[in-house]
């Protein structure tokens, strides 16, 4: 077994072929590093591992998102060590205010935080380097190199940078590259190409809102079934507000979205979100991307490949969260990779089944959170849910507990679940 510094001198050391192509070699490559891709750098590098992590990005880069931590991202970032790092950073929030068609709203209680994306993600690569990954950047990922013997394992990986291409070879690779599909597509693995939800944000500076938004503010209304609506109040006097639509992999791409009128329509409904569109100053320009939910959409692993976070549909269904599944499963990409070296030496063949069954303990969840987005297409739902909510504490107990992860989403929109709350209140 080659030594972690014998790795690291490998991957360093580069070497330009007379065809004047660049090529590095590393142990464990990691593509994208947005939350999966550092999380997993991270804990394979704190163990000691040669790491080298590129994204087609130099940081910090923005990345179009909600920028809202809900407790698993907490949890998360605590096991990284980083939590009171991102907390410093972050905009501190102590409740969702879900907001009915009708306006009559509900606060469920959590802990949760809103940081930039911008912000975040830097936080999150310095930690990776700290620990002894190497980080390339503007590397755009085209495509995977595979062994013909035996049949088709990954060895390395293919890229661009500023125009030259350049060759990295590894041992094992781990593809984080989000929600993207031109990238799955160019790994050749087998995946869906429709995303499951589309999103847009804005991020809008007003001074005078504070004493409206103290919370993550979730919005449901007819105007923008079968999607809903966001503001999320972050540090500076911002707010970073949206609109997503779940639903679209079944009538992709036929069915094209228009997510700006949805946008118009919600500042058009909501009085706050006006306020916010109308007199505050942009700060970051009403942009959109896809979102992968449902841990479907592509295999997580072939041999000497690992997919992790929202390439393999790591966000939660319903809400859109997906910060914390992400860094999760970067994190049980990379127990998996270490417990299959532990097990036998540097062989692979491990690796992918045990990557598959600490996931297969996260489906039945994600199947629940597809379940629940019933919410989102049937905006009379919301309005019963949240009109009950006001009225039961016990409702709002469950509602907080789904959202700390201790109860199944499914538990609020299903009549099963909604018939054991019945009984238990009388
Ligand atoms: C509008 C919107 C709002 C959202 N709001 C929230 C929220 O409030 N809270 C929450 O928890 N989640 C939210 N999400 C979901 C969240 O953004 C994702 O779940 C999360 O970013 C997934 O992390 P990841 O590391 O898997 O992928 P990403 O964060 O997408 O990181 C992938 C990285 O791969 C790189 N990459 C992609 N293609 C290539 C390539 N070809 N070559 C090299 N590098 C490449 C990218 O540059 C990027 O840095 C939202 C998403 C959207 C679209």
């Amino acid at each position: 077994m080659e030594g972690r510094s014998a790795l690291r001198a490998r991957s360093i050391d580069s070497a330009i072929g007379a065809s004047g192509l660049q090529t590095f070699s590393c142990d464990n490559l990691v593509i994208g590093a947005g939350p999966a891709g550092t999380s997993c750098a991270h804990w394979l590098a704190r163990q000691g591992q040669d790491v080298l992590l590129v994204d087609q990005c130099a940081f910090p880069r923005h990345k179009v998102c909600g920028d809202g931590l809900i407790p698993d991202a907490l949890a998360a970032l605590a096991r990284l060590g980083l939590l009171d790092e991102v907390l410093a950073k972050a905009h501190l929030v102590d409740h969702v205010r879900c907001v009915a068609p009708s306006s009559r709203a509900v606060e469920i209680s959590a802990p949760m935080a809103v940081i930039s994306r911008y912000c975040l993600d830097e936080i999150l690569l310095k930690a990776a380097l700290a620990q002894g990954a190497s980080f390339k950047s503007n590397m755009h990922f085209e495509r995977l190199s595979r062994e013909s013997e035996p049949a088709g394992q990954v060895n390395g990986a293919w890229f661009r940078k500023l125009g030259e291409a350049v060759f990295v070879g590894a041992r094992r690779v781990v593809l984080a590259t989000g929600a993207s599909a031109a990238a799955l597509g160019a790994a050749g693995v087998s995946h869906r190409r429709a995303p499951s939800a589309m999103a847009l944000r804005t991020i809008i500076r007003h001074p005078d809102l504070r004493g409206q938004i103290s919370g993550l503010q979730v919005i449901w209304h007819r105007a923008l079934s079968p999607g809903y609506a966001w503001i999320f109040p972050m540090s500076e006097h911002c707010y970073n507000m949206g609109i997503g639509v779940f639903d679209v992999a079944e009538a992709w791409p036929q069915h094209k979205l228009n997510l700006r009128s949805l946008y118009e329509r919600f500042v058009a409904v909501n009085p706050l979100a006006g306020r916010l569109h109308n007199e505050g100053e942009t700060i970051l320009a009403l942009k959109g991307a896809p979102l992968r939910s449902g841990l479907v959409g592509a295999k997580p692993w072939q041999e000497g490949l690992i997919i992790c976070g929202e390439a393999i549909g790591s966000t939660y269904g319903l809400t859109g969260e997906g910060i914390g599944k992400a860094m999760e499963t970067g994190i049980m990409a990379a127990e998996s990779m270490l417990s299959s070296d532990a097990a036998q030496g540097l062989a692979n063949a491990q690796t992918g089944p045990m990557y598959e069954s600490s996931l297969q303990g996260l489906r039945a969840r994600y199947a629940q959170y597809e379940k629940a987005n019933r919410i989102n297409r049937q905006p009379w739902l919301a309005e019963l849910l949240i009109q009950w909510a006001a009225r039961s504490e016990r409702l709002r107990d469950w509602a907080c507990d789904v959202l700390n992860e201790k109860r199944s989403p499914e538990d609020l929109v299903t009549v099963s679940g909604l018939m054991r709350l019945l009984l238990q209140k009388s």
